[in-house]
């Protein structure tokens, strides 16, 4: 594959100092291409230009429903190339190619879903007295930054970027020095649609040089970053500090709530597939089994069964999973599920899968883990991996006590048939997403996204987003 570049104000770079970093095909282990390591230099130049387009007349002159078009445009050019996306999204991530395809099919949508809105969002009036007309409109903010993290490449880049370009602002994107592959066939659709160079920008690069540049500088006026709780705390200060406002998308311990008044084989499914997704590496991975203790053993013998039976191999060969990203979280993953060995017991995976004809990559068998402290560590952390702890309750307090027991408050899960106790139970969960008899594992792309507590702060996906990148003027007229 060809050396990739930066895209900034319409042009194709090299960094500054031209150092490259390798990227890498977690299935194989091989490297596949370099980016640009971006510098700050590179990240000032980009933000410049973000700026000085915000305001010109070109840019002004392009009319909301224009710019929905411009977005309808790369909708169709990622519909176009789709199989080649999928491919793509599949070989940087080490994703199974479904769950590529998927990821596609969801970036179309953000482009299509946000271009239909961009003429849309409207303002309000609002009764003061007589004589006078008050009203309300939203304004583009203008320079947005979108730090981006490697597991959901394209999903994450095309939510927020759709929104923010929708609602009229320009945008600096730093991809995941892991997976920028389909960044920039983002960047090359904008290049062939009529959106006014320097709007879209893209820089490539490490976090601690490229991210930290984009957060902390001074002429972005907006940041989303999704990523981790320790990244995300840094940058928000950073952003912060210069009175930008930030939207958070952090990690999560997300539990699967099971009655045994479930349907056992909608619930089995939904458990597994809650933590198989992109191998237990998603933000939103259900990673924490909460069942009724009565229920467990009929529950875990067809929850193993179904374990056993999953096979794991490379992304383009679409094995139920596919490898994790590389050697460093393979290793942390490996020493949450020893000291889970220590506390608890291991009772399905936990081993690597060996290939031998691709000795650098890093397969693991999905684990389950029982018996553990729901304080311990491996209870309490994000593990990033295929990797379920399984805890008990007595009774529904319990079961809400053990579900909001962590820091992070995503998503969670709740399997009962009956709707009364499952509705009652919704509203005593602290998540940003609740899933009732089943588990979307982020949700469909109209569905307000993000967490409570560390999970973060602000919403992405769905309507409610596209107020991120507005502004309220509020306007009143005395007759
Ligand atoms: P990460 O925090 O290491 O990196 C995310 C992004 O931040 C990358 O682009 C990285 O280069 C950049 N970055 C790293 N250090 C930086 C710094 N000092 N300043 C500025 N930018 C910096 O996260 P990751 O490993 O890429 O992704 C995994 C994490 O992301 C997990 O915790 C996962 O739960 C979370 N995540 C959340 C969501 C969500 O929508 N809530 C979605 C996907 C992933």
């Amino acid at each position: 594959m060809e050396s990739l570049k930066m895209y900034i104000n319409g042009n194709w770079e090299d960094s500054h100092d031209k150092e490259t970093i390798n990227v890498n095909n977690p299935s194989t282990g091989e490297v596949m291409t370099t980016i640009p390591r971006g510098t700050k230099d590179d990240v000032d130049r980009a933000v410049k230009v973000a700026k000085d387009t915000f305001g010109s007349a070109e840019w002004r002159r392009v009319k909301p429903f224009e710019r929905g078009r411009i977005l309808f445009d790369v909708a169709a050019q990622i519909k176009e190339d789709r199989d080649e996306l999928a491919r793509l999204e599949s070989m940087d991530v080490g994703k199974p190619l479904t769950q590529g395809y998927a990821d596609i099919d969801a970036a179309i949508r953000y482009f299509e879903f946000y271009g239909g809105a961009a003429d849309k969002v409207m303002g309000d009036t609002i009764p003061i007295e007589d004589g006078l007309i008050d009203y309300v409109i939203r304004e583009p903010i203008g320079v947005t930054a979108h730090i981006v993290p490697w597991n959901y490449p394209i999903q994450i880049l095309s939510r927020s970027v759709a929104a923010a370009i929708a609602m009229g602002n320009t945008v600096v994107v730093k991809s995941a020095e892991d997976t920028p592959l389909t960044a920039v066939k983002i960047a090359e659709f904008f290049d062939r649609t009529s959106l006014p160079k320097g709007v879209f920008n893209h820089v490539t690069g490490y976090g601690y040089e490229a991210g930290a540049a984009l957060s902390s500088h001074p002429l972005i006026n907006h940041l989303t970053f999704t990523g981790s709780v320790g990244t995300g705390t840094a940058v928000a200060h950073a952003a912060t500090s210069n009175v930008v406002p930030v939207t958070l998308e952090l990690g999560g311990k997300s539990p699967n709530i099971v009655f045994s008044d479930c349907d056992i084989d909608k619930a089995v499914e939904g458990v597994v597939k809650a933590i198989i997704q992109n191998a237990g590496q998603t933000c939103s991975a259900g990673s924490r089994l909460v069942i009724e203790e009565s229920f467990k053993e009929t529950f875990l013998e067809k929850l193993i069964d179904r374990f056993k039976s999953l096979s794991v191999g490379p992304a383009l060969d679409d094995y139920d999973l596919g490898p994790i990203l590389n050697q460093k979280q393979f290793d942390r993953i490996m020493e949450f599920i020893s000291s889970a060995e220590q506390e608890g017991t291991v009772v399905s995976g936990g081993k690597r899968v060996k290939y031998d004809q691709y000795e650098n990559a890093c397969y693991l068998e999905p684990t389950v883990i029982d018996n553990l402290s729901p304080d311990s560590e491996a209870a309490q952390e994000e593990i990033f991996g295929p990797v379920l702890s399984v805890f008990t309750f007595k009774d529904e307090d319990e079961a809400i006590e053990i579900a909001n027991s962590t820091d992070y408050g995503l998503v969670t899960g709740i399997w009962t048939r009956d709707i009364n106790k499952a509705h009652l139970l919704m509203s005593r969960i602290d998540s940003g997403q609740v899933f009732i008899n089943n588990y979307g594992a982020g949700g469909g792309i109209q569905m307000p996204f993000g967490g409570y507590k560390k999970s973060g702060f602000g919403r992405e996906k769905g309507w409610i987003a596209l107020y991120n990148y507005t502004q309220v003027k509020n306007v009143a007229i005395k007759f």
